[in-house]
């Protein structure tokens, strides 16, 4: 049998990156697709040590220029599409609103209307988010919570979102959509609060900063690891009944506060003593409470976490003491 041939968009992110080294692991074909900038970083692929797989083409292309797709779509035939490409950050969305528009939620609409003309047989991988939910302040959020976005970035992901699922029923396209809370890496940019955290972290080790300056706390995440998701990802588009939505998450959220407590704690500090909030840096709106219910992922394809956060952020606090040492 032939290699599956998939087609990666936003190649060169946290999450590009682990899923490509994944499904290059499975023996695929993986043709990541990049936009062109002064500075293309390829550090993550690099990182993850599948840079020079022979299995993996880069090809140029913008998910905002539905040419582009369509040329690429025309070449590669793939038989997995995943758009994970998307302007992906909360707080940069109110500074930004028309552009997270244009890519987090047109670029998406522009790779369904290419997979339909060029591809209408493969099958799709939407990024949604568990953004969309959006306000809540209790309860786990599953596939059947109403979405109340609160930000440019979440009212972008429900465009892309239910975008998807009218393209699933009308055409009878085989597109999945992941509602995945929040997943974090060594990988995951340093704008995130996760990374800014641990980063921090080992600048204070370091000797290299004196203290870490955060927003809002309080705010309570869902936390899993990346490299658990991106398998999510690949499995439910393996599943051989319809495509659906489905939620990806551990169950388990804990707030910022807690993060960094722990953070510290890995290195024996203690966060009371270098820790210091700034409301200067709230956001215009925030989500105070995100956690995921992912029965429905267990019951369909028998998906489940298998790193907890305490796990993830020992693995995160190491890996940037170690990169800062080798600077
Ligand atoms: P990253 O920000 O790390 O990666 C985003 C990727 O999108 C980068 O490769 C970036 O390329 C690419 N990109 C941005 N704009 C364009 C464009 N116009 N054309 C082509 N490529 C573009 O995000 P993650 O890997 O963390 O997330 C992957 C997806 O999952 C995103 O859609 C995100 O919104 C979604 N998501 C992520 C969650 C998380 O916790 N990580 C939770 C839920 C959903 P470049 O390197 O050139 O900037
Ligand atoms: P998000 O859930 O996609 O918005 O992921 P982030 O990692 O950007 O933010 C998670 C939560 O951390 C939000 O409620 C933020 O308001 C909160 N937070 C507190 N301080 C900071 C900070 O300095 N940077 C970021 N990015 N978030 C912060």
């Amino acid at each position: 049998m032939e290699n599956k041939v998939a087609l990666v968009t936003g190649v060169t992110g946290q999450d590009g990156a682990y899923l490509t080294a994944h499904l290059l692991g499975l023996g695929y074909k993986v043709y990541g697709l990049r936009r062109r900038c002064s500075d293309t970083s390829l550090a993550r692929l690099n990182y993850l040590g599948v840079l020079d797989n022979s299995h993996l083409v880069f090809v140029d292309g913008d998910i905002t220029d539905l040419g582009s797709l369509m040329r690429i779509l025309e070449d590669t035939k793939p038989d997995e599409v995943y758009n994970l490409a998307a302007q992906s950050f909360v707080g940069v969305s109110w500074h930004q609103p028309l552009y997270t528009a244009q890519a987090t939620g047109l670029g998406a609409l522009n790779v369904f209307e290419a997979v339909r003309a060029k591809c209408p047989k493969a099958r799709v991988y939407q990024a949604s988010s568990s953004e969309m939910f959006g306000y809540n302040t209790e309860g786990m959020q599953n596939e059947q919570t109403l979405f109340n976005p609160r930000s440019p970035y979440a009212v972008a992901k429900v465009f892309a979102h239910h975008m998807a699922v009218n393209y699933r029923c009308s055409f009878n396209m085989h597109i999945n959509c992941g509602i995945l809370f929040n997943h974090e890496s060594p990988l995951r940019g340093l704008e995130f609060v996760t990374r800014k955290i641990t980063h921090g972290v080992a600048q204070i080790v370091n000797k290299k900063a004196d203290r870490l300056i955060l927003g809002n706390v309080e705010a309570k995440r869902d936390w899993g690891h990346a490299r658990d998701y991106v398998q999510a990802m690949h499995t439910m588009l393996q599943y051989q009944g319809s495509p659906d939505d489905y939620v990806i998450a551990t169950g388990h959220a804990i707030s910022v506060y807690e993060f960094c407590r722990l953070a510290f704690e890995c290195v024996g500090l203690d966060v009371k003593k270098w820790l210091v909030s700034d409301p200067a840096l709230a956001r215009p709106a925030d989500v105070p409470y995100l956690c995921g219910n992912a029965d429905k992922a267990w019951k369909t394809f028998a998906w489940r976490p298998t790193i907890t956060v305490a796990q993830l952020i020992e693995e995160m606090v190491w890996a940037d003491i170690g990169a800062q040492r080798k600077q």
